[in-house]
């Protein structure tokens, strides 16, 4: 009997302590090479850093730099698969394992990288004004007591609230739905990078890029936040240093009219 009770509490021992050895779990890194696959978060509506065409390819730099992350972790710039983001989910989808990494139009902050790691930067962006054609908005001090656009989820929609007080704040998911409520007048002018508003301004004569700058938007790859990423973000920085060595960089900007 005692030896049997002796045999159970062993047993008992031994499952208890995972079998005498710890799993290891496996980073962030080991799953894609895994995978044969990389699984990138980009923005869809956000021209000329992550957008479609009629047919549905994703294009744009962050789209560019994606490939470039494919082909230096596992050889074939194909091997990338899209999940369209904006700024209001990105980081949801990213928690949630939807996606490996998000390349969109992010920026670090001190803010996000409390609960965020990210890569070093691939661009510098800065946040601006757009505005109707005819508009009287000159810089941010006009929109003391007016209405003005943001993203939610943006940065602008924290620096606006910083900014200026007194000011009405109507805020939209995508950059699609701010452009048409600046269009129809919901508000005097949309806050945000000067990136963003260049595209959506460049083919319409009746609205302005105001020309001041306001902020500086270091846009960076965002992972989750832990030791599983360690080694992902030593090799995205490893391949964003070399494209931007080499000049890559600077030619898919040059390519898609974005100015260094
Ligand atoms: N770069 C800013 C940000 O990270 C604005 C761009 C965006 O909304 O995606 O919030």
């Amino acid at each position: 009997m005692l030896k049997k009770l002796v045999i159970l509490f062993c047993l008992i021992l031994f499952v208890c302590t995972g079998c005498g050895k710890k799993e290891e779990t496996v980073n962030d890194l080991e799953t894609i090479l895994g995978r044969g696959s990389l699984i990138v978060g980009v923005k869809t509506d956000t021209y000329p850093f992550g957008y479609t065409n009629a047919k549905g390819d994703y294009l744009g730099y962050d789209v560019e730099l994606a490939k470039l992350i494919a082909k230096g972790l596992l050889g074939d710039e194909n091997k990338v698969k899209f999940v369209p983001v904006s700024a209001y989910d990105r980081i949801m989808k990213l928690e949630s394992n939807d996606v490996d990494m998000i390349i969109a139009t992010m920026s670090v902050t001190p803010q996000r990288q409390e609960i965020l790691d990210f890569s070093t930067s691939y661009y510098t962006a800065g946040q601006a004004l757009l505005v109707k054609k005819g508009s009287k908005i000159r810089s941010i001090k006009d929109l003391k007591d007016k209405r003005v656009i943001i993203v939610f989820g943006s940065t602008s929609e924290r620096s606006i609230r910083e900014a200026v007080v007194n000011v009405g704040i109507i805020g939209y998911k995508t950059y699609t739905e701010a452009y048409k409520a600046l269009k129809q007048g919901k508000g005097e002018a949309i806050v945000a990078d000067d990136t963003i508003l260049y595209g959506l301004a460049y083919k319409d004569k009746d609205v302005v890029l105001l020309p001041k700058r306001y902020s500086k938007e270091p846009y960076a790859v965002a992972f989750r936040k832990g030791k599983e990423s360690k080694q992902l973000i030593k090799a995205v920085n490893e391949i964003i240093e070399t494209e931007a060595r080499n000049g890559t960089l600077k030619k898919i900007q040059k390519d898609l009219g974005i100015k260094g």
